[in-house]
């Protein structure tokens, strides 16, 4: 069995561990370093740190695009056709509450899930990182 690096302190004289990809796209969810688990990820709302300040790993190089948007957006496109699906069924509300209420639904929960969205990609995108220098 591989052992899993958790913490990503290099170790002089010895190859590069692989990374548990589930636990630093875990601990990235949780707005936390995806090697340590415990140092900030983000130093304001989506702007990750330059490197950990418990572990001193590297993060700010990593660069997530489009990925969190994109899964943002799938997420809360399914959550709010549901619930005008859902609601609009038995509710019967007017249409200016409607309006209302889901674009400040949807903003809510885009502006909640972004950056657990951009630490989930960012810990996928560390571990691949772990990946590839192991397999060079
Ligand atoms: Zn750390």
């Amino acid at each position: 069995m591989v052992p899993y690096e958790v913490h990503n302190a290099p170790v002089a004289g010895t190859a590069p561990m692989r990374r548990d990809t589930f636990l630093a796209m875990r601990r990235g969810a949780a707005r936390r370093c995806p090697s340590c688990g415990e140092g900030q990820l983000f130093r304001s709302y989506l702007k990750q740190v330059d490197h950990c300040a418990i572990c001193r790993e590297e993060l700010g190089h990593i660069s997530a695009d489009d990925g969190p948007t994109w899964l943002t957006v799938l997420i809360v496109g399914h959550l709010i056709v549901a619930m005008v699906l859902t609601i609009d069924g038995w509710a019967g509300w007017p249409m200016w509450v409607s309006m209302t209420v889901y674009p400040l639904a949807a903003a809510a929960m885009a502006l909640g899930l972004l950056p657990i969205a951009k630490g989930v990609f960012i810990g996928a995108i560390w571990a691949s990182e772990g990946r590839q220098a192991a397999a060079e």
